[in-house]
């Protein structure tokens, strides 16, 4: 292993970097400016746009980096004097910075901020949360109330997104809604609406999820891995007959037999990041009056508010943690097939929750 070294006379932090690799390093601690917090990382989780950066999916503009944007942590310290009495809470951090003056950045939606979209912690251009250290604004902070767990509240990002996604179902519950995609985003969204009443079907690629589901009442449909667009005319799903259809695979076919489920005037909810060309067609959203969203992003606050609710169970949802000394054999797990969430630990730092 490579072990990348930086200045010295600065005090030093642990670090996973990316620079076309994965190492483990010790670079310099950040040191907060005005509007800044300095946070002790506790719990970094690998996510899917992680992936798709160190496996070429997503750009990376600098290097070398460190990724992770989905932490939990406590604030240390600040440069900012009307700061401090944030210093000893725990936080998540709404990872986009925006320009902080548009329509969007004042209605605290920064992930769609027209000026400066690029600038997220830890999305490829800003350091991340995949060290023992990590700064942030003050204004993308979001406290972790006690009775939640550090393990849940790092999945305080995901859930925003699920909860934004879950905002688009067509009608109160029950309705018959399919999630297509068995894998995090997937599942989370899938327990989610299940928790709200919905009647849940979801088609996966993965068998060993159907006990997982079953156990919460929820019907599982395999597809095949490796085949494209397999839906048979006798399954469900293949009938067109879903109110609200929750694309979260990622891949083209997903996206097919998502399209092909929904029912006419039904919603299509695009959740996962398309890398490719989808090639799916597009008269048929016309034909069936589909309407399509994107979702991109969701509040921390009412993340971290559902956390609090206990309507989540995350624990089946976690596959691993590891040290964060060890995070590029965690990126290894994450990447084998049918592994969910990875959790990254600062070992070093405070387990805060109940
Ligand atoms: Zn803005």
């Amino acid at each position: 292993m490579t072990i990348i070294s930086h200045d010295t006379s600065a005090v030093s932090m642990q670090a996973l970097v990316f620079d076309g690799a994965l190492r483990v390093g010790h670079l310099p601690r950040p040191v907060p400016g005005p509007g800044e917090v300095l946070i002790r990382v506790s719990i970094c989780g690998i996510s899917r746009a992680d992936l798709d950066m160190i496996q070429g999916r997503r750009p990376v503009q600098v290097r070398p980096i460190i990724l992770g944007h989905q932490f939990v942590g406590e604030v240390e310290a600040t440069g900012d004097p009307t700061a401090k009495a944030w210093i000893g809470k725990r936080v998540v951090a709404q990872p986009h910075r925006g320009c902080g003056g548009c329509g969007a950045c004042r209605r605290k939606e920064r992930w769609l901020c027209m000026v400066d979209r690029g600038r997220a912690l830890g999305m490829g251009l800003i350091d991340g949360a995949f060290a023992e250290w990590i700064v942030a604004h003050v204004d993308s902070l979001i406290e972790v109330p006690d009775s939640v767990d550090d393990e849940d509240a790092s999945f305080a990002y995901p859930v925003a997104s699920a909860l934004a996604a879950i905002d688009h179902v067509v009608g109160p519950p029950p309705q018959r809604i399919l999630v297509v995609g068995d894998g995090n985003m997937g599942l989370l969204i899938t327990l989610m609406l299940h928790a709200a009443g919905h009647t849940v079907s979801v088609l996966g690629r993965h068998p060993s999820r159907r006990d997982l589901l079953w156990r919460s009442g929820i019907s599982f449909s395999g597809v095949q891995a490796g085949t494209d667009g397999d839906a048979r005319p006798e399954d469900d799903f293949a009938r067109g007959s879903f109110s609200t259809v929750f694309e979260c695979s990622g891949k083209p076919s997903g996206l097919e037999l998502a399209l092909g489920a929904a029912r006419p005037r039904g919603r299509l909810v695009l959740v996962s990041y398309h890398g490719g060309q989808p090639g799916f067609e597009l008269s048929r959203v016309v034909e069936n009056e589909i309407e399509l969203w994107g979702v991109n992003g969701g509040s921390l606050l009412a993340a971290v508010n559902y956390l609090e609710s206990r309507k989540l169970d995350t624990l089946p949802l976690v596959s691993g943690r590891l040290p964060l000394s060890k995070g590029a054999d965690g990126f290894q797990q994450a990447i084998r097939r049918g592994t969910l969430r990875i959790l990254l630990e600062n070992e070093t730092a405070y387990r805060g929750g109940m």
